[in-house]
């Protein structure tokens, strides 16, 4: 896509610090790190959110990310990691070309610190859920 930030990291017309790359995937070093080493995949075609995503790709991402988070953990000295993906503005996302978030976490290091929420009860939960299946059709 032509004005896409990550589409033009592809194409090499801005650099990136890569860490990983193969003939559909690439992996780099986000700009505006939570924490040192934390990196992003992306399929190097330019799909707008998840469910662009085929499935032979999809595969491929997780692998990757399994690759690429366990030397990402391993250099960082991380004890843990998230894999966090950001889809449409509500959720987060400022780039619209499908990426993961790897970010490495040790003990204590106070990142992401949300206050759970409870359901009215348990019946609206499990009504909740129905309704979800529902929806899967
Ligand atoms: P999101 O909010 O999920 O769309 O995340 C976009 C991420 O891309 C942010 O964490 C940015 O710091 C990162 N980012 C934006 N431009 C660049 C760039 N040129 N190189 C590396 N990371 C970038
Ligand atoms: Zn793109």
């Amino acid at each position: 896509m032509e004005d896409c930030i990550f589409c033009k990291i592809v194409k090499q017309e801005i650099p990136c610090a890569d860490v990983y790359a193969d003939d559909k995937i690439l992996a780099f070093l986000d700009i505006g790190p939570i924490a040192v080493g934390h990196t992003l995949i992306i399929p190097r075609r330019h799909y707008p959110s998840l469910w662009e995503i085929p499935g032979d790709l999809a595969k491929d991402l997780l692998l990757a990310m399994q690759k690429v988070g366990r030397a990402m953990m391993e250099v960082t000295r991380a004890t843990g990691m998230n894999v966090v993906m950001n889809n449409f503005g509500s959720a987060g996302q400022v780039v619209p070309h499908a990426h993961w978030h790897l970010i490495p976490r040790v003990e204590g290091d106070g990142l992401f610190q949300v206050a759970q929420k409870e359901y009215e009860s348990r019946e609206a939960m499990h009504d909740l859920a129905r309704s979800m299946k529902q929806a899967l059709g």
